[in-house]
């Protein structure tokens, strides 16, 4: 805390929360998707995750910054100065807190930024402590950051014309390369930038992958720590390792069309010790003392960054594409091909090759686990051996499937069955299918699945399978997503075993996929490659859950009572062979709120349409965050189902007001002895001007001689009830009773006052 907040401040900072978030030490070590097992195996961690801590802390501070505002907005001139520090206090607290989380939960931050009217509502002064929305255009800069315990992220940079921004996905990160033009709409705290789902848009559409064949330019910089001026290796041990073992692995995965060429310079001492990382310095350092050398580094498009160990916690980091790439390694962890080869595959413009793990079968419709690595026969896996990059990463190099490249052997829905051949992945380039890209849905489905299916022997940088006899004997299958370059899943096609080191499909045996009723069976596996059979049972209508957005997107604003309206776009995923449907449309509301439902007009598979629900908040609820889901599932298929979450913030308090009176003003006893006569004491509560019912009101009288009777009272349908006060002739004292009401509204307590005569 600041020396200068002051002790109510202080004091009301300390009820509302941490004074930094929690999330801060966590940051850079996003969640792991999975949790690997101890026999190689995966396990997924639960895909609902609670609210977090972080999160929590940043809805209470919006909320109480809210709360200061109002309490501002309505005070007293005196009592102003006094408010205005603490909601000063409330915003610089909230700022440091989204800054100390935006990188680690920055769906915290998009979930609680202020929307314009709330922002319009604060003082001026609180201005420079706000979150700001951001549109910005600059380079990105991909970074993968690879760790020895699979606690591996991306990390993703702006260079924009004023700056360095980092750049935080709350969710499906776009998959660019290093250097594509974008622009992006986020939140900005600080020099970081809260991103939703769509929030970057490129120039250009996506082109086939850069600098990927030929001879690759490349420098590589060895330094050491001014504390620890080692040299584990030699530079002609560097020159081996790049030059020789990474590039010969490049020729051969690439079909002899890529190769590395260039230098290796240094050993150079920098100004950095052995217990700092600071991977930006090490790069900028390095190529300032290779520039100052002699090396031109102009003539490079490739750095590869090499240096003892450090502090970092990784064996590698590398750019995703980029012109020029940089690659950092690591060489506590290592100073071989797995890690040269990996980062340098980042450089190329790949993404890891995991697995997927569905129990007992090899693929399943829900519950299966990925592994960031699990791929094992991929060197963009982690296997400890120097597999060649699998079919669907070199297609995206263009190493296979364009130009002189081997080709791959396109397989789409059609019934009955076809035998396909495939040459080894090894053999040296010629003109024969290097694998099956196999459709597994059809041409009414907006997002296309592939089964990529090649075949292994013991050859070059693959001689490691000569003693493994299921990948040997059988076929490897990949799932890939149409336009995901991070979608490699390697399939494990002897779900009996827990191994991944036996994933093949083994010849003589099948696998069936439900959805479009598609078999493959490798009838022979040998030296010279595998003959496959496909077959599709044709005419079956392939059921999928359909897609579902919601406008307007983010955290919506609103008030205890009020309607909040969606437009609902559900996208028809069924295959071709289904009879158009229509959906319904619901929200699961919390409890106690409303909601309506809709059923949409009848689309056609591939085809979309759009409905609009309004869901409805009790006029008693509780200011905070509300998340829900809203589902949109197939009329005639009510399985086929999909939910997308939203979240509705209850922001506004302060507009619950109480209202207190009584029937007359004076009350005139009664002149006969033990007649009784009332004081009608009619309480209204309100939020933003519209009664709430159901509230439980506490009605005090105090009468002339200061004794206290306590009534109680639930509001009806208009906000209002109405309690009896009894007085009695000879025995109620004369004089001014004076009345409070009070009552409580979710959080929010409000209470009001009035008097009356008795004569
Ligand atoms: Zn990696």
């Amino acid at each position: 805390m600041t020396s200068e907040t002051s002790g109510l401040a202080r004091r009301l900072l300390a009820a509302m929360a941490p004074l930094i978030f929690a999330g801060v030490a966590a940051a850079h070590a996003p969640a792991p998707a999975v949790v690997p097992a101890a026999d190689g195996k995966s396990s997924s961690a639960s895909a609902a995750a609670p609210a977090s801590k972080g999160r929590k802390q940043a809805e209470d501070a919006t909320l109480a910054l809210i709360d200061g505002a109002a309490r501002l907005a309505s005070a007293a001139p005196g009592q102003r100065g006094r408010l205005l520090a603490e909601v000063l206090e409330l915003a610089r607290t909230r700022r440091d807190g989204l800054a100390g989380i935006i990188e680690s939960e920055p769906e915290a931050v998009l979930r609680v930024a202020l929307p314009v009217e709330a922002r319009a509502a604060l003082p001026a002064e609180a201005t420079p402590f706000l979150e700001q929305e951001a549109d910005e255009e600059g380079d990105i800069e991909v970074l993968h950051v690879d760790f020895p315990d699979s606690l591996d992220y991306y990390q993703y940079h702006l260079l924009t014309a004023r700056g360095r921004l980092s750049l935080n996905y709350a969710s499906n990160a776009p998959v660019l390369l290093t250097g594509t033009r974008v622009r992006v709409h986020g939140v900005r705290v600080g020099d970081a930038l809260a991103l939703a789902d769509g929030a970057t848009t490129t120039a250009a559409t996506t082109a086939a992958m850069p600098n990927t064949l030929g001879a690759q330019r490349t420098l590589a910089i060895l330094v050491n720590w001014s504390d620890a001026p080692t040299q584990p290796f030699s530079v002609a041990q560097a020159q081996s390792v790049i030059f020789s073992t990474t590039s010969n692995y490049d020729y051969e995965a690439s079909y002899q069309q890529t190769w590395l060429t260039g230098d290796v310079a240094g050993w150079f001492t920098i100004a950095a010790t052995s217990t700092t990382c600071d991977y930006w310095s090490i790069a900028s350092q390095a190529k300032q003392k290779a520039a100052a050398a002699g090396y031109a580094l102009s003539n490079y498009s490739r750095f590869v960054y090499v240096f003892p160990s450090n502090a970092c916690g990784w064996w590698g980091m590398g750019t995703v594409g980029g012109s020029p790439s940089e690659a950092w390694i690591h060489t506590r962890y290592g100073f071989v091909l797995q890690v040269v080869g990996h980062e340098m595959g980042h450089n190329l413009g790949l993404y890891h090759s995991h697995s997927l793990d569905c129990g007992s079968a090899a693929l399943a419709a829900s519950g299966c686990a990925a592994a960031e690595y699990g791929d094992y026969f991929d060197l963009m896996g982690n296997g400890g051996n120097t597999p060649h990059y699998n079919a669907f990463q070199k297609e995206r190099l263009g190493w296979l499937n364009a130009g002189v490249s081997p080709p791959i052997t396109t397989v789409t829905p059609q019934a009955g069955t076809r035998t396909f051949t495939i040459a080894p992945t090894e053999r040296a380039r010629d003109a024969s299918p290097r694998a099956l890209k196999i459709a597994r849905s059809d041409a009414c489905t907006a997002s296309k699945d592939w089964f990529y299916v090649e075949a292994r022997q013991p050859v070059g940088f693959d001689a490691f399978v000569a003693s493994n006899p299921n990948v040997l004997t059988g076929v490897l299958l990949h799932k890939v997503t149409e336009g995901n370059p991070d979608s490699s899943y390697l399939l494990d096609l002897t779900p009996a075993t827990s191994a991944w080191t036996d994933p093949a499909l083994p010849a003589g045996q099948s696998f069936t996929d439900a959805t479009l009723g598609l078999t493959i069976t490798p009838v022979s596996v040998g030296s010279s490659g595998a003959t496959i059979n496909v077959t599709y049972a044709g005419g079956s209508c392939a059921r999928a859950a359909p897609a579902v957005t919601l406008t307007p997107t983010g955290t919506r604003w609103s008030s205890a009572g009020a309607g909040v309206g969606y437009t609902v776009t559900v996208t028809n995923k069924d295959g071709c062979g289904c009879a158009s449907s229509a959906f319904d449309v619901r929200a699961s509301a919390p409890t106690g709120w409303s909601a309506t439902s809709a059923r949409t007009a009848t689309v056609a598979p591939g085809a979309s349409t759009s409905t609009s629900i309004v869901v409805t908040s009790p006029a008693a609820a509780a200011t905070g965050f509300y998340t829900f889901p809203l589902a949109a599932s197939n009329a005639s298929a009510p399985t086929s189902s999909t939910s997308a979450s939203t979240t509705i913030a209850l922001a506004t308090a302060s507009s619950i007001a109480l209202r207190v009176a009584t029937d007359k003003s004076t009350y005139v006893l009664p002149a006969k002895r033990n007649t009784t006569m009332n004081a009608l004491i009619t309480t209204t509560v309100t939020s933003s001007g519209s009664g709430v019912p159901g509230v439980l009101a506490t009605v005090r009288v105090t009468d002339a001689r200061g004794s206290v009777t306590t009534l109680t009272g639930t509001t009806g349908a208009t906000g209002s009830v109405v309690v009896s006060y009894p007085m009695r002739a000879k025995t109620s004292p004369t004089g001014t009773y004076s009345v409070t009401s009070s009552a409580t509204v979710g959080t929010t307590a409000v209470s009001s006052g009035a008097s009356f005569a008795v004569q």
